[in-house]
C-alpha cells in the first residue's frame, strides 16, 4: 500500500465525485490530497496509522476518514461498489442524459443492467418507466434526450480556454487540428470538433475512444465519432480521406453559416486551396461567423503586442510581486507592463490607498533600474465610485502613467444612471482606460445594462481606449463590440487582467477576441512604444 496507490484511489474517487452532483471543491479538495500523497516523502498509510495524516498540507477530517477506511480495510467502499456496478461508458452516458452518477446506479440496478447498449435497449423497450422514481415525465425526457444522442450538445458552452484545453489535447493526441467554435475563438464553446486526415479511418477512430479525456463513444460512423468527456461534453471527430482534408477542416471550422454561403465547396487537400478553387481570399476563422467572401483586413496578431497594460500583484489580489511580473512580461518577449492593482472601493480583495500608491511607486522605480530597458509603467485598476467619482484623488492619479477605470460593485443599476456613472469616470482627464466595460461573466452574470453608443462617443472624445479583457470567463468587450467601437472611431487595448505570471498568458484570448472584432494592429493602443499617448 504504497503512497502512489494510495493517491491512485483518492484520484479516483475524485473523479466519482465529478461525475454526481457533489460539490466542485470537494472532488479537487481529493485530488489535491492525492497530488500532495504521490509527492509525499513520508510512507502515508503509516501516518493513517498513527493518526498524524492530517499534518500534511490539505488532508482535513473528512479525508483523513476516507484514508482511515482505505488503510484499514484496503478499499473505499462506495468507490467499490461503484465500479463493480458501473462500467464507464454507462456512466458517461448518464451523465449525458444529466443523471448523477448515485442515480445511474440506481437505474442500473433496477433494470439489471451493466453497460450503455443495455440503458438504450432497456430504454427502447419502455423499461425506463418501470423504475422506482421515473415516473412518465421523466422518462419522456430521457428518451428525448436519447433520440437526440445523434446532435450531442453540452447545455451550456465551454469557457474559451476550457475549450482549447481539452479539444487541444483532443487534437495533439490523434495528429490533428482543432476546429469547431474554438478555432474561430468563440467566447463560449459548443461545437467541439478535430479533424484528422487518414486513409483508413478505423486507427484513427480506434485511438479517439481509448483517449483518457472520452470516457464514452456515443456516435460512431465509418469517418465520424462522438465521444463525450467525464463532465458530458461532447467532442466530435471528424477522418478526412487527405486528398479532401481541406474541405472537411472548412466545413468543420464553420459556423454554419458562413459554410452554407459558400457551398458548394470543392475538394481539396489544403483549406488555402479550397478558398483558391472559390476564388475567395482565405478567411482567418475568427471572421467566420456571418457569410463573407471579401478581402480580410491584416487582423492585429499576438505579435504586434507591445506590453500589457493591465495585471496585479501581491499588492492587491495578484499572487507574484512587481519584478517578477516586470521580468515574466519582458521574457515574453514585450517592451512594457503596467501594474494596475486594485483600489479600496473593490471591496472584495485588497486595494491600495493613496499612501500605498506612493510606496508602489518606489517598489516600481526599483524593478525598473533592474529590468531597464524594460519599463514598468506606474498604473491604478481605480474603482469607479456608484456616483461616477473615482475612489482615488486627481493628485494621486496625475502621478501615474496608466489609469484603468473599473465597474465592480453595484452592477445592477438602471441603465441611464449606470451609463452616466461610466461617462463621468471617462471625464476624468487621468483615465486612459475603461476596464471590462460590460461587467460581464459569461454564464455567471449578464452584462450591465450600458448605452455602449454614448460611451463610444465619449470614449473618442476624450481620447480614452476600452478594453478587451482576456480573463477567460470576460472577454470583454466581446469581439462583436469592438467591432461596434472600431466603427465608432474608438481604440482598444489587448489586457490580460492577469493575478499571475501564468495569467499573462490570457493575451492570446484577448488578441483573438479582438480579430473577432476585426480590429488591425493599428486598433489597438498596445502595439505602439512608448510613450502611449492619447
Ligand atoms: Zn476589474
Ligand atoms: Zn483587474
Amino acid at each position: 500500500m504504497d503512497n502512489s496507490w494510495i493517491a491512485d484511489r483518492l484520484d479516483a474517487f475524485a473523479s466519482l465525485l465529478e461525475l454526481g452532483e457533489a460539490n466542485p471543491y470537494t472532488a479537487r479538495a481529493y485530488r489535491r490530497a492525492a497530488e500532495t500523497i504521490r509527492s509525499a516523502a513520508t510512507p502515508v498509510a503509516e501516518l493513517v496509522r498513527s493518526g498524524r495524516v492530517r499534518d500534511l498540507r490539505g488532508i482535513g477530517p473528512g479525508i483523513e476518514a476516507r484514508l482511515r477506511e482505505l488503510v484499514e480495510t484496503g478499499e473505499i467502499a462506495e468507490l467499490a461498489e461503484l465500479e463493480r456496478e458501473l462500467s464507464p461508458d454507462l456512466v458517461g452516458l448518464g451523465r449525458y442524459l444529466g443523471l448523477s452518477a448515485k442515480r445511474s446506479v440506481d437505474l442500473a440496478r433496477a433494470l439489471e443492467i451493466s453497460t450503455a447498449a443495455e440503458l438504450r435497449q432497456a430504454a427502447a423497450e419502455g423499461r425506463l418507466g418501470t423504475v422506482p422514481g421515473i415516473g412518465p415525465k421523466t422518462e419522456a425526457k430521457l428518451l428525448d434526450a436519447l433520440a437526440r444522442e445523434d446532435e450531442p450538445r453540452p447545455r451550456r458552452g465551454l469557457l474559451l480556454n476550457n475549450a482549447w484545453e481539452l479539444v487541444g489535447a483532443v487534437a495533439a493526441a490523434l495528429d490533428g487540428e482543432a476546429a469547431g467554435d474554438v478555432r474561430r475563438w468563440r467566447d463560449s464553446c459548443e461545437q467541439l470538433t478535430v479533424v484528422c486526415a487518414a486513409s483508413d479511418p478505423g486507427p484513427v477512430l480506434a485511438r479517439f475512444a481509448g483517449l483518457p479525456q472520452i470516457v464514452a463513444v456515443v456516435e460512431e460512423e465509418e469517418r465520424r465519432a462522438v465521444g463525450v468527456t467525464v463532465e458530458g461534453v461532447p467532442v466530435e471527430l471528424v477522418v478526412a480521406e487527405p486528398e479532401r482534408y481541406g474541405t472537411a477542416l472548412v466545413r468543420a471550422t464553420g459556423s454554419a453559416e458562413y459554410v452554407a454561403a459558400l457551398e458548394p465547396l470543392p475538394d481539396a487537400a489544403r483549406e488555402e486551396d479550397v478558398y483558391r478553387a472559390l476564388g475567395v481570399p482565405w478567411c482567418p476563422p475568427e471572421l467566420r461567423e456571418r457569410p463573407f467572401r471579401g478581402e480580410p483586413p491584416d487582423l492585429v496578431t499576438p505579435a504586434d503586442i507591445r506590453g500589457d497594460l493591465h495585471c496585479h500583484t501581491t499588492w492587491s489580489d495578484g499572487r507574484a510581486s512587481v519584478e517578477e511580473m516586470g521580468r515574466a512580461a519582458m521574457e515574453r518577449g514585450y517592451d512594457y507592463l503596467a501594474i494596475c492593482d486594485h483600489t479600496p472601493a473593490v471591496g472584495a480583495v485588497k486595494g491600495l490607498t493613496p499612501g500605498e500608491v506612493r510606496r508602489q511607486g518606489d517598489e516600481i522605480a526599483a524593478a525598473n533600474e533592474v529590468l531597464a530597458p524594460f519599463r514598468v509603467l506606474r498604473g491604478i485598476e481605480c474603482d469607479i465610485l456608484p456616483d461616477g467619482r473615482l475612489d482615488l484623488p486627481d493628485v494621486v492619479l496625475a502621478e501615474l502613467e496608466w489609469v484603468q477605470a473599473s465597474v465592480h460593485g453595484g452592477q445592477r443599476m438602471p441603465r441611464d444612471e449606470m451609463t452616466a456613472r461610466v461617462l463621468a469616470a471617462l471625464r476624468n482627464p487621468y483615465v486612459r482606460c475603461l476596464s471590462h466595460p460590460k461587467g460581464r461573466y459569461i454564464h455567471r452574470r449578464p452584462e450591465n445594462a450600458l448605452d455602449l453608443e454614448r460611451i463610444f462617443e465619449v470614449a473618442l472624445e476624450e481620447g480614452v481606449a476600452l478594453e478587451v479583457n482576456g480573463l477567460a470567463n470576460r472577454l470583454d468587450l466581446s469581439g462583436e463590440h469592438v467591432r461596434e467601437a472600431l466603427r465608432a472611431g474608438v481604440k482598444i487595448v489587448c489586457s490580460t487582467d492577469s493575478h499571475s505570471i501564468r495569467g499573462l498568458g490570457n493575451m492570446g484570448l484577448s488578441v483573438a477576441t479582438a480579430r473577432r472584432g476585426w480590429a488591425t494592429a493599428a486598433d489597438v493602443v498596445n502595439t505602439r512604444p512608448l510613450p502611449l499617448r492619447r
